[in-house]
């Protein structure tokens, strides 16, 4: 019996999940059953160039197995990557992320399959086997911090779209008049919701400049004027969230990212979300909060890997 445990454990197979952020790179060690048996993570220092960063993530990926050999990586990036450019786009915080050649020098340096993906992506699939799996089939996982983004699972499969760069909720319009997003167009759902964009529209309207935690304060001490700014911030998200599921007939919105922790978008957007929609009967709508916290990107990286590897599929 002991022999046969001990062969078990020598022929698991590893994989190794890579979350590439802005500052930030983090990895973890998963078995083929989904336990994660370790995490690591360094500073990207994306400053000190291309080479550097490379050195980096290959240090983060060989620590963290710690000498077990690992058959795949699965890596997400705050970006979608073209095969056939070999190119990252939608990094502009991060240029060197942009060069080209930046995905198949890594994949040089490691020797196994190396599956690329946006991070939104990543996080849609670790909420997905995290809660949803038997639930619901058709989802929407929004990353709302800096930016905003999400990744949608679709009939219980990630949907990219033709090159993968399905899901930019954030540079979708609500108003063609409306304020200007950093991508040039006006209105954007980024230009109202996102933490910087939330922090401008209420220095805007009652000329105090505080971050999103700090006005969410206000509006818990009972701030009039920081109460009706949440309405109208609830009212943008369920318009915005209404929209896609009327479009893809979603089941439920699952919310992360770093301005996804205050409890008025819980108690209030769902009700906005539930007047927008149309057509068949619905009931309530829900909107998730994510359980993986910052976790989300090294694990569904991870399960890149292990669809690689035939252990999952999505
Ligand atoms: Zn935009």
């Amino acid at each position: 019996m002991n022999e046969t445990k001990g062969m078990n454990e020598t022929t698991k197979t590893y994989v190794v999940g890579v979350d590439l952020g802005g500052t930030k790179i983090e990895a973890c060690l998963l078995d083929s059953d989904r336990n994660c048996l370790d995490r690591y993570r360094v500073f990207s220092e994306a400053y000190r160039g291309v080479e550097h960063v490379l050195e980096n993530i290959e240090k983060v990926i060989r620590t963290v197995a710690k000498g077990r050999s690992f058959k795949a990586v699965g890596m997400g990036t705050p970006a979608t990557y073209l095969k056939d450019e070999d190119r990252l786009y939608g990094a502009p915080h991060t240029p060197v992320y942009e060069e080209r050649g930046f995905i198949s020098r890594l994949r040089d340096r490691l020797s196994v399959p190396l599956l690329v993906e946006n991070d939104a992506n990543c996080l849609a699939l670790a909420e997905f086997f995290a809660g949803c799996e038997g639930k619901y089939t058709h989802i929407m996982a929004v990353i709302l911090g800096t930016g905003m983004g999400s990744g949608l699972i679709l009939n219980n499969m990630l949907y990219r779209g033709k090159r993968g760069a399905a899901g930019e909720i954030g540079h979708t319009s609500i108003d063609i008049n409306g304020r200007l997003c950093e991508c040039s167009r006006r209105g954007c759902a980024e230009a109202y919701l996102s933490g910087p964009s939330l922090s401008r529209r209420f220095f805007d309207l009652s000329g105090k400049k505080l971050n999103v935690r700090e006005t969410f304060q206000l509006f818990q001490d009972g701030d009039s004027q920081a109460e009706d700014f949440f309405v109208e911030s609830c009212r943008i998200m369920g318009e915005v969230f209404a929209n896609v599921i009327n479009t893809l007939d979603l089941q439920a919105v699952i919310l992360g990212g770093g301005v996804s922790n205050l409890s008025v978008w819980y108690e209030k957007v769902p009700a906005f979300i539930e007047k927008s929609l149309f057509g068949i009967p619905r009931g309530s709508f829900p909107l998730l909060k994510a359980k993986m916290g910052d976790s989300a990107g090294v694990f569904g990286a991870a399960y890149l890997a292990l669809r690689e590897l035939g252990f999952m599929t999505f």
